[in-house]
């Protein structure tokens, strides 16, 4: 029986993209059934103030599963963005991202034949990202900063699942605790209080500054981190520089209910409608969104398609080496579906 989850096209270069995945995902015969709903800046312009409309918002809860392209966010003083508002309201607290080494994907680590391969897992929810902020006179701006102990707690233990789940040997704390002793002082005490349900993985912290430096100098050191919002989303770009860019960052945001598998850049405004966008971190969210359904072997069987290809030295204009032809979306598609 297929399963049924819920896509969203998304804006900009969102359906082009989604459409390259899904032709894919249809030549491997992968059981799947898609709704698509509703959702993104054109139903925000039409009045729904959470970017989708009522039947959008039922059949994900219905579903579980979102399958999303990037949506802008629209302009404007108090607009939330539709996918921080997403990602609250179904309380998708585990953002993971899987950051590694792509053959045909140059970069200086490739290069020095330095193999990275590391998860790093972001607080969704909490911190800064509440935008409470206001002036408290003219030239005086406060926000605030919210950690608790259960929100830090539920992302924590998801890290720990995932290192056990993916037999990881062990898992960082980043945080700046020596700083900010109450909110990252939370974070850093849950993460040692868990840790000690997970005897076989070697828990350690790092100060973020500190871990910055080492990502860039030694990003084979790490295998997962874990750290609160605003510090992973940072250390989190620079992972996808290290591996190649944005278009190779994939992301799952994971709630208990709700799970939302996306890429980490957003709508490219200005390559939208060209047909040149690189569909490889839509296509890598989807490879670990039919892990997480259980449909391993598409899943297998879809990435090596896509490393063969990528080593083929097939890729999209905004990559790789510039004395080759680079094909469009949907060549590049075409070329992972020959190889599958
Ligand atoms: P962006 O990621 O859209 O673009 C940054 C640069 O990377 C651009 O030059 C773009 O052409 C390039 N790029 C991004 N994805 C690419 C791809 N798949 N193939 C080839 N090139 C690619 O970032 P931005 O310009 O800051 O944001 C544009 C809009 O997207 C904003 O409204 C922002 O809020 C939204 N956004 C949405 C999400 C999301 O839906 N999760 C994430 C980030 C940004």
């Amino acid at each position: 029986m297929k399963t049924k989850i819920a896509v969203a096209n998304g804006d900009g270069i969102g359906p082009e993209i989604m459409e390259a995945v899904i032709k894919i995902f249809e030549a491997n015969d992968v059981q799947l059934e898609y709704e698509f709903v509703e959702m993104g800046k054109s139903f925000f312009d039409a009045g729904h103030s959470t970017g989708m409309t009522e039947k959008a918002k039922e059949t994900i809860e219905n579903l579980g599963i979102l399958f999303k392209g990037p949506m802008e966010t629209p302009k404007g003083k108090g607009v939330k963005s539709i996918n921080v508002t997403a990602r609250k309201v179904w309380n998708t607290y585990a953002n993971q991202r899987d950051f590694r080494t792509l053959n045909g994907v140059n970069t200086v680590f490739s290069n020095a034949g330095m193999q990275i391969n590391l998860t790093i897992i972001r607080e969704n929810i909490e911190d800064t990202y509440g935008g409470i902020e206001h002036m408290l006179t003219n030239d005086v701006a406060v926000g605030r900063r919210i950690i608790t102990r259960p929100g830090s707690a539920q992302v924590i233990r998801y890290a720990f699942e995932l290192a056990r789940r993916k037999g990881l040997k062990k898992l960082a704390c980043g945080h700046k605790a020596n700083i900010m002793k109450l909110t990252d002082g939370i974070f850093l005490e849950t993460f040692y209080q868990i840790a000690k349900e997970y005897p076989e993985i070697q828990a350690y912290d790092i100060i973020v500054d500190d871990l910055c430096m080492k990502l860039v100098a030694h990003p084979e050191m790490f295998q997962a981190i874990v750290l609160t919002n605003l510090q992973g989303d940072i250390v989190s770009d620079l992972c996808a520089g290290l591996v190649g860019g944005l278009g190779f960052a994939p992301s799952a945001n994971i709630g208990d209910n709700i799970s939302i598998f996306e890429a980490v850049h957003g709508t490219a405004p200005d390559i939208a409608g060209k047909g040149i966008a690189n569909p490889t971190a839509l296509l890598l969210s989807g490879i670990s969104m039919l892990r997480f359904l259980g449909l391993t072997a598409n899943a297998a069987s879809i990435e090596n398609a896509l490393l063969y290809t990528l080593e083929q030295g097939i890729h999209t204009g905004d990559f790789g080496n510039r004395n080759t032809t680079s094909v469009n979306t949907q060549g590049f598609a075409d070329a992972i579906i020959k190889n599958l």
